[in-house]
Formats: C-alpha cells, sequence, structure tokens
C-alpha cells in the first residue's frame, strides 16, 4: 500500500489543467491504486490525481459508511479516467466542502454547485461508461473534475463567513 500525502495549495501541479491519461499504461493503474489508498488512509470521499502529484485526468470518489454520513449518500468505489462532465443542473445547491489539499482536509466552506451532474468517463477496465448523480456523489464528481481543470473549492467563492474550522465542522450538534 502507498499512501500519498495530499499536495496542497501553493504547489503549481494543484493549479495546473492535468493532461489526458493513457488508459492502458501500467502509469495509470498505479496511479489509481495510489489514490484509493490515500483516499481511504485520509478519510476523503475523493481524491484526484493532481492530489498526489500527478497531472493526468483520474480522480476516484467513495462515500463510505461513518457516524456522521447520511446512509442515503453512501457510494461505492468509482474509478474515473478522462472524464468529461456532459450535463450540469441548472439548480444549484449549497453543501460543506473540504479538501485534502486545503490545510489537509480541516477547512469547511460552504460551496453552490450544480444538484445533479452527468460525467462520461472509463473505468479501471477502459470500459466508457455514464453516470447521472445528485446529491453528494454529484458535489464530489464536480470537486473532483475541478482538481483536473487546476481549481480548488476556494475558487468556487464559499462565503468567508461560512468558513469552519473540522474541530467545528464535524461537532456533533446538540439536541
Ligand atoms: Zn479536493
Amino acid at each position: 500500500m502507498v499512501i500519498k500525502r495530499a499536495t496542497q495549495i501553493g504547489n503549481p501541479i494543484i493549479r495546473q489543467k492535468s493532461r489526458p491519461a493513457l488508459l492502458s499504461s501500467k502509469k495509470t493503474k498505479t496511479v489509481i491504486k495510489n489514490l484509493i489508498d490515500s483516499m481511504r488512509y485520509h478519510g476523503l470521499v475523493g481524491m484526484a490525481a493532481p492530489q498526489i502529484g500527478i497531472s493526468q485526468r483520474v480522480f476516484v470518489s467513495e462515500i463510505r459508511k461513518t457516524k456522521m454520513r447520511n446512509p442515503k449518500d453512501l457510494d461505492p468505489l468509482r474509478i474515473f479516467i478522462n472524464p468529461k462532465i456532459k450535463r450540469l443542473s441548472a439548480k444549484k445547491v449549497f453543501g460543506y466542502e473540504g479538501c485534502g489539499s486545503v490545510a489537509y482536509a480541516q477547512l469547511f466552506g460552504n460551496v453552490k454547485r450544480s444538484q445533479s451532474v452527468t460525467v462520461e468517463a472509463f473505468n479501471e477496465n477502459r470500459e466508457k461508461f455514464i453516470l447521472s448523480a445528485s446529491g453528494l456523489l454529484a458535489r464530489i464528481i464536480q470537486h473532483e473534475n475541478d482538481h483536473l481543470e487546476g481549481k480548488v473549492f476556494l475558487d468556487r467563492s464559499p462565503g468567508i463567513k461560512s468558513l469552519k474550522s473540522s474541530g467545528e465542522y464535524v461537532r456533533p450538534k446538540k439536541a
């Protein structure tokens, strides 16, 4: 298992547009494996190749069960190679986001994004698929796809006053 430290904002690779990935290359396979291991290790719901220092259009997602998470949001491991966003809903919704590359996911902000998204990509078996998603998964897909364009959630103008440190964001609500 190879755990990669998340590349942080300030590192130029986070601001670069990533290059297309070669579907059948050994390097792509290694990137995918390292992304999955690193995402799980850091407790993230998604991770994109630039976040482990690789300029390649690849990201992974997985919404695992935690005490905090709504069971309806859970989603299996997904791999997106050379994704293309085909449709973004006009309807937008706010939701809190953090990022492994922004203060090691210790900072959260309220970000407006399309409520649903349709994405076309290749999986690890080089098969093309089209996925329509809404809710948390739609948010993750947009967030991770942004990484491939050199963007982070802070660029989406979360209100400065919405920002929360992780300790406050995950604090259990009082009954
Ligand atoms: Zn991120």
